[in-house]
């Protein structure tokens, strides 16, 4: 569905009515785009004193190839020198260059006193952030630090990040990693992710980047010889998932409802993919998907499962119908457990493999009208949060929240509920399909053994529940 205030905010004349009244305006959002540079934009480093991570990050940006500058850091040069990464000097005076990313390594930072780095390196170049632009923080995880002071620290950048992304506008978007200790080999993935317009959508999020199995890959193709089930494969952000892995590499086998044959017999076909046409509250699904993965697929079990099928039957409480109850918590939690559960019991799930979840912003926030979805959504975080630490041979499960992303679904909403949804966020627009995809496929890669339990948000930094 087309957003007219966008479309219009974007117009000469809409610019100008837009600055006088001083209403929110929604910049267009880059996405990434395959010819061109991941990076596309100068990077500006700094790092704390006593920082650690300047290595592993100054080695992903050297991979990139990004056009990286520093100012006079001694410590952050040697790092790059190890790695063959050219730094080259940024003098603090300069005002007149423009960064597209602005990365801060964080990870020194022992107590609230040295939090007054991150001023120091942010406050003289904020106004040289490009739009598009992209901050990203990194730290230690604060759960992690033995020192308390450390720790209280170290959470205190979640404020600092969340702030900005609030604050910078012009679709930038500002990002939190936590990296524990010995787990600096697996930054890569999600690095490479905040940094590019993969995370157009993406924004005011905290991740945390743990030891676990990674794999070397090739970026280009990340999931060339993995098969991925997508559920609700047939349309909106099902479809845009299904296209997204495919373009990664990866088999698809698209599954949804018997009565959407026919778009998933197009989605597939267009993909390369497979057509599953299954209801997933069968209690027999799990089996089902087990057995045609076995059967069909090129690596004869699963590599990545993602969790997309859900529904909305909205009602206030009062009024809401225990079918409607049952049947969103069937559909968009409990078939879920159950899937997971057989896949896992079967042995379906390849080594390595990556369940990836959607939930949503209503399962954080609550949403008036959805208690049943709220619920069957907050599910869908405990499950995560809880499988997380059970699971064995390298298999990870993580979830992304969308917030308000343009779809059949949201087409739905009555237009003033509909407007303040795309407009109450710091991208003051609706996110694409495309945005959640591009998430999934992060937490979908080989390289992203270090990210088990994380649950990000796909919102444009949405109000609710931040
Ligand atoms: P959508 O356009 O309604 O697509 C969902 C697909 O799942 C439909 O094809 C649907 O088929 C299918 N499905 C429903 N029940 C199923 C079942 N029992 N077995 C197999 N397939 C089933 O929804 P969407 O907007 O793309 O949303 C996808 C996911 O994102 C959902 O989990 C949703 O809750 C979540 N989400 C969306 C938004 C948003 O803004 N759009 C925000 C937050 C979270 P039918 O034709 O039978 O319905």
């Amino acid at each position: 569905m087309s957003d007219r205030y966008q479309e219009f905010a974007n117009s000469a004349l809409g610019k100008l009515v837009i600055k006088n009244l001083g209403l929110p305006m929604p910049l267009e959002l880059e996405r990434f785009d395959p010819n061109k540079p991941l990076i596309n934009g100068a990077v500006l480093l700094g790092a704390a004193p006593g920082s650690t991570l300047g290595g592993p990050i100054s080695d992903v940006l050297n991979t990139v190839h990004a056009d990286t500058y520093a100012g006079n850091h001694a410590a952050l040069q040697q790092a790059a020198a190890k790695v063959g990464l050219n730094l080259r000097p940024y003098n603090s005076g300069d005002k007149e260059s423009r960064f597209k990313v602005m990365i801060f390594d964080a990870s020194g930072i022992q107590n609230s006193e040295q939090l007054v780095e991150l001023f120091n390196f942010y406050s003289p170049v904020a106004r040289q952030l490009l739009p598009n632009g992209r901050v990203i923080v990194i730290g230690r995880t604060p759960e992690l630090c033995s020192n308390p002071k450390m720790a209280t620290a170290q959470r205190a950048l979640e404020g600092f990040v969340k702030s900005v992304g609030k604050e910078f506008k012009k679709a930038s978007t500002a990002q939190l990693i936590y990296v524990a200790e010995g787990a600096e080999a697996n930054l890569e993935s999600t690095l490479r992710f905040f940094a590019s317009a993969k995370s157009a959508y993406v924004s005011g999020q905290v991740v945390r980047v743990s030891a676990g199995a990674t794999q070397k890959i090739d970026w280009n193709a990340p999931l060339a010889g993995k098969t991925a089930l997508v559920t609700g494969a047939s349309r909106g952000i099902g479809e845009a998932i299904a296209r997204t892995l495919a373009r990664d590499g990866a088999q698809v086998i698209c599954l949804d409802v018997p009565a959407q044959e026919a778009d998933l017999q197009r989605v597939a076909g267009e993909i390369g993919g497979l057509v599953l046409p299954l209801d997933i509250t069968a209690s027999d699904a799990g089996q089902k998907i087990a057995e045609f993965a076995n059967a069909e697929s090129q690596s004869k079990g699963l590599d990545v499962v993602v969790h997309n099928a859900g529904i909305t039957r909205d009602k206030t409480l009062a009024n809401m119908k225990d079918q409607q109850w049952n049947l969103v918590m069937n559909i968009n939690l409990s078939s879920e457990e159950r899937i997971n559960d057989t896949l896992l019991a079967e042995g379906a799930l390849n080594a390595n493999a990556r369940i990836v979840c959607v939930s949503s912003i209503s399962g954080i926030a609550g949403n008036l009208g959805q208690t049943n979805y709220a619920t069957s959504k907050a599910g869908v975080i405990g499950m995560v949060h809880s499988v997380a630490p059970t699971l064995a041979n390298g298999v990870t499960i993580n979830a992304v929240a969308p917030g308000f992303i343009e779809t059949q679904m949201t087409a739905a909403i009555p237009l003033g509920i509909r407007e303040a949804g795309r407009r109450m966020n710091s991208m003051s627009q609706g996110g694409q399909p495309v945005d959640v995809a591009e998430a999934i496929a992060w937490f979908a890669s080989p390289a992203s053994g270090g990210l088990n339990g994380n649950v990000v948000r796909v919102c444009g930094q949405s109000l609710l529940g931040a």
